[in-house]
């Protein structure tokens, strides 16, 4: 696998997404730009963490990310979490890290789960323990950006299930999604993996819409 890395790196090197530079995904003079777009918002009970705003260069990137078959871009935004500092001690600080999983209909269609990718890349570079078994979608309900608060919490209850749970007993866990948005499906998620065992769910993403 590596020497198929390196020899499709020799053909395809990597190249910056906003300025083209070669050798990298993004350049040290792009993450620099990019970084007028970090919030850091954490809640006060600093158990939700946003990086970045879900805006211009962000949000456009994200958008061709998910909806646009650029699947490769998960080698951008692993880059841009994986350069910040800040990013690395609050996953580091965790003994398990979830990407938030997508219906099986949906990863189907779209052929990745966005999240999951960028968590790999992460996990596979920083050495930490990803978990792909225990959550999972059970009911595929309508994208949530379209509706309401209220319809929101309603739809959302029931759609996740906590699978393996002898993987999170006791254990803090992160979770981990795109955006956020009114937080119903990461608070849900972090519901349910309270619910069988987990000493702490930590919920963060990478944009804070
Ligand atoms: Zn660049």
């Amino acid at each position: 696998m590596i020497i198929i890395n390196m020899f499709l790196n020799l053909i395809f090197p990597p190249t910056c997404e906003i300025c083209g530079k070669v050798g990298t995904y993004l350049c040290d003079k792009c993450y620099f730009k990019i970084k007028k777009y970090e919030i850091n918002y954490i809640s006060k009970n600093k158990e939700i963490f946003c990086m970045y705003r879900y805006k211009d260069k962000i949000r456009e990137l994200l958008i061709d990310y998910k909806f646009n078959d650029k699947s490769y871009l998960y080698n951008f935004f692993s880059e841009l979490l994986i350069k910040n500092k800040k990013v690395c001690k609050i996953l580091k600080s965790c003994d398990i890290i979830i990407p938030i999983p997508l219906h099986k209909k949906r990863k189907l269609d779209r052929g990745y789960n966005q999240s999951e990718l960028i968590l790999r890349d992460i996990a596979k570079k920083m050495d930490l323990q990803i978990e792909n078994n225990v959550l999972k979608k059970v009911k595929n309900i309508k994208p949530q950006s379209e509706k309401g608060y209220a319809e929101r919490m309603n739809d959302i209850k029931g759609v996740y299930i906590v699978e393996n749970t002898q993987k999170i007993v006791g254990k803090k866990v992160l979770i981990f999604d795109d955006v956020y948005t009114t937080g119903s499906t990461t608070g849900e998620c972090k519901k349910e993996l309270l619910k069988v065992g987990a000493s702490k769910v930590v919920i963060f993403t990478l944009t804070k819409d």
